[in-house]
């Protein structure tokens, strides 16, 4: 089955944060370079390199992009590092909380049926996350999903195209 949605994970899979969590940090969090975001304490978020070209050939294929990250939700400095990044429009129905992996890529298919019209079956969906335990849990709750371990199944995050 052709792959139409690919959720991603956020720390460790789209930036690298040095304080474990993008939620630990302490804002105002300011753009420092392209790819480079500091905090007040000059804390380092780096978006990997090969990001940006994955995101504008995915949105290319039409293959539509989402997020589900644990982190906290208010305030959500998950998407305020999107912005800042300039890269918050490719997701849809970006799903930042502490409700589970599997429990955000089940809304996140739900929102597509509901509001877009879009319907979307598991083996449709590539999910990709650094923590073996993540994947574990959604290939669990969402039978026949794609899980990719990203540093395990593939190296870098860019190589998700070659699972396309
Ligand atoms: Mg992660």
């Amino acid at each position: 089955m052709p792959i139409k949605l690919i959720v991603f994970d956020v720390d460790e899979t789209l930036w690298s944060v040095n304080v474990t969590f993008t939620s630990f940090l302490k804002p105002p969090l300011r753009l420092v370079e392209t790819n480079e975001i500091r905090d007040s304490q000059d804390a380092k978020v780096k978006l990997f390199p090969e990001v940006r070209e994955l995101l504008k050939t995915l949105k290319e294929k039409g293959i539509l992009m989402s997020i589900a990250s644990l982190n906290d939700p208010e305030p959500n400095l998950v998407l305020e590092c999107l912005r800042l990044f300039k890269i918050a429009d490719y997701f849809i129905y970006p799903q930042i909380n502490h409700k589970g992996k599997n429990r955000n890529i089940k809304t996140i298919v739900k929102l597509l049926e509901e509001k877009e019209g879009i319907p979307i079956n598991y083996p449709e969906i590539i999910f990709v996350d650094d923590q073996e335990l993540n994947i574990r849990s959604v290939m669990k709750g969402c039978p026949g999903i794609k899980a990719v371990h990203l540093g395990k199944d593939i190296k870098n995050i860019g190589q998700i195209l070659n699972l396309i």
